[in-house]
């Protein structure tokens, strides 16, 4: 029996977002995707309204809550990172705060409404309109760890980065670092970047959930999408580096590129061109996870993001 597909809008912050809620013919876990988090990292959205579609020809069992595009206002409005109307990222707001400006109320009530009561989480992303990345899947540590991790896996991206709580951490109050607190097995997985929809990225997460959703054993694994990709890397830390002042930024490697500690990553120079401002070093040998495409780099400018082992 095909599943019932349901296509509304939820009321979140006083935000219509659009949510399809697919229900299986048999019992089984509750599983909840969003996608738009951000609201220029379009391949992330593409492939799961993509793969959401694909669903109401389906054998599932269980429920499937999908978020194609959360941060509406962001998308409209096309504001990479952060919510134009109070500028924060809302990744970095869950579980939210029903008493704070948009941003904390829309991570609030989605956390509140949707990763809450799931029995698994999956926040697609890309890098941003101004991010090349390197395909990659993120879970943090804690009592759902080893759940996470299998859901990382089951994604079937190059690398797999483990977060952990304390100093170090790249950075806080993200959905699925959230949703691991409250012992919620979450995964962020990321394939695509510079806001562009590459069918590449699309596919990969296309293929990411369909295995998830087998993992979960709320589906038979697609035999055309069955593909035995490689066992990804583990990376153990998550290195951000910044410029300390604005300039522009010219990047000596390239996303996915393996970096020697000491080597020269890039530059800052001035506008016109006549001095070179900063050389940015990798700190520890690596992979650049996701690197900024743009040559405008501000003061305290997050240049890339390199996982280290
Ligand atoms: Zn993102």
């Amino acid at each position: 029996m095909p599943p019932i597909v349901v296509r509304s809008k939820i009321d979140l912050a006083g935000l219509a977002v659009p949510l399809v809620e697919v229900t299986g013919s048999g019992d089984g876990p509750t599983l909840s995707v969003i996608a738009g988090v951000h609201g220029c990292e379009y391949a992330a959205m593409a492939g799961v309204r993509r793969w959401v579609t694909g669903l109401a020809a389906q054998e599932l069992t269980g429920r499937i809550r999908v978020i194609p595009v959360l941060n509406v206002t962001a998308f409209a409005a096309r504001s990479p990172f952060v919510v134009p109307e109070d500028g924060k990222n809302l990744n970095r707001c869950f579980p939210g705060d029903p008493a704070g400006t948009l941003a904390d109320r829309l991570a609030y009530d989605t956390f509140s409404r949707l990763i809450s009561g799931s029995d698994a989480m999956v926040d697609a992303h890309c890098g941003d309109l101004v991010e090349a990345l390197q395909p990659f899947a993120l879970y943090e540590s804690g009592p759902a760890e080893d759940r996470a991790r299998v859901l990382a896996e089951a994604y079937g991206l190059p690398y797999i980065i483990r977060q952990s709580a304390g100093p170090g951490r790249a950075v806080t109050g993200s959905s699925s670092g959230a949703a691991a607190e409250a012992g919620i097995p979450a995964i962020t997985a990321e394939a695509g970047g510079c806001g562009l929809v590459e069918e590449y990225a699309v596919a990969l997460h296309v293929a990411g959930l369909n295995r998830v959703l087998a993992e979960l054993g709320m589906a038979a694994l697609p035999t055309s999408r069955a593909d035995s990709s490689a066992a990804p890397t583990r990376l153990s830390r998550f290195l951000w580096l910044r410029c300390q002042f604005s300039g522009w930024w010219e990047p000596a490697v390239a996303a996915g590129e393996s970096v020697a500690e000491g080597q020269v990553l890039g530059t800052v120079s001035s506008l016109d061109g006549a001095d070179v401002r900063e050389t940015v070093i990798a700190p520890a040998r690596g992979v650049v996870i996701f690197l900024t495409s743009s040559p405008a780099v501000a003061d305290d400018g997050l240049l890339l993001g390199l996982g280290a082992h």
